[in-house]
């Protein structure tokens, strides 16, 4: 076992690989360590990826009505989570949404689209869309996200220029039937081999919080090391009343960030994303996760709000981090002084 936190990152930066005692030491220290452990992961963080954070952007080409049954998923079958629901977006809708977040900071468009997997003809919509933003948007980079890939079309989406494929494993194997019963963890893993294997960069992460024990989290994390996931999204489940998940709340902002560090300490060199659920788990601790993590989304996600992207900007900025690809902006701030209009000496309500 190591000495102190900063001689582990030491090992990590020398190439050993973290073990899984190693791994379960670190999501069940103590909060007095926790400093500690972040000063440590920012280490590694810093050497892989400097100042930077990576901004990713989110379009839900179609929403909802899927008839798969992921129990987290406000889109699931049977899901009374009061969420829109839509068809496929035209490339011209998607394209100006995709532009708000690339106007945003965003390097990377992920395009998203519910159900089990797509159809060819499903491929060919996407296809269309990517056509549009590639040339409306030289520089962006395109990752898709439609489900479970048939043979041969992550080719198609390779050729059609897309950089980079989503697939979350979301938890881990032994966990897996508890989440969903309509298809296998095989299947995803099946499908991240594919999109690596057509030349694309497998985007695969997980999602915590859904009653996993700390085994199974490093079970998970060390499968995506295994995978060769280059950029790791981790969500925090978000509960959605009408969802079988509804009222599961087991993190705490202090859990939040010891996982996000040992998915730093396992898998040092690769994209770690702050994703859904950030806000409300990590609450005002968020900032500190960007000292682990070195990637997030940017205002909203798949079916719910986020913060206003200009906080995310602003906590970015806040955090001494500049966004890749946008340069430094240097400090400064868009914010003004409001005045009081509550409490005393009014008759609005006092701001407790
Ligand atoms: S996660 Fe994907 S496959 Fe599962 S219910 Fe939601 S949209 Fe469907």
């Amino acid at each position: 076992m190591f000495n102190s936190f900063t001689a582990l990152a030491e090992q990590q930066l020398s190439g050993q690989m973290l073990a899984e005692s190693e791994a379960l030491a670190l999501l069940s220290s103590p909060d007095e360590d926790l400093m500690d452990i972040l000063a440590a992961a920012s280490r590694i963080r810093r050497r892989h990826f400097g100042n930077t954070v990576k901004v990713n952007y989110l379009v839900n080409l179609k929403s909802g009505l899927c008839p798969e049954d992921c129990t987290y998923c406000s889109q699931r079958l049977g899901s009374a989570a009061e969420i829109l629901k839509y068809t496929w977006l035209r490339p011209d809708e998607a394209a100006t949404q995709a532009a708000a977040g690339i106007t945003g900071g965003a390097s990377r468009v992920c395009l998203v689209a519910s159900g089990k997997g797509p159809t060819d003809r499903d491929v060919s919509r996407v296809t269309d869309i990517v056509d549009r933003l590639k040339s409306d948007h030289p520089g962006v980079e395109v990752c898709a996200c439609l489900g479970i890939l048939k043979q041969g079309q992550a080719q198609r989406l390779k050729e059609a220029g897309v950089d980079a494929y989503n697939h979350n494993v979301n938890t881990s194997e032994s966990h897996y039937a508890e989440i969903c019963s309509t298809h296998s963890y095989e299947e995803r893993v099946g499908t991240v081999e594919q999109s690596k294997a057509a030349g694309l960069s497998p985007c695969s992460g997980l999602i915590v919080g859904m009653g996993e024990s700390a085994e199974q989290l490093v079970e998970a994390v060390f499968a995506l090391r295994d995978l060769g996931s280059e950029s790791i999204p981790i969500n925090f489940l978000m509960p959605f009343d009408g969802t079988p998940l509804e009222g599961t709340w087991d993190l705490t902002p202090q859990d939040c960030l010891r996982i996000l560090a040992m998915v730093r300490f396992a898998c040092p060199d690769k994209e770690i994303r702050i994703a859904a659920g950030r806000e409300m788990h990590l609450r005002s601790l968020q900032p500190l996760a960007l000292h682990v993590a070195n990637s997030l989304f940017l205002g909203d996600y798949l079916t719910s709000e986020g913060q206003d992207a200009e906080a995310d900007l602003a906590m970015i900025a806040d955090s001494g981090f500049v966004i890749l690809g946008a340069g430094d902006t240097g400090p400064g701030s868009s914010s003004k002084v409001s005045i009081r209009r509550r409490g005393a000496g009014t008759d609005a309500a006092a701001n407790a």
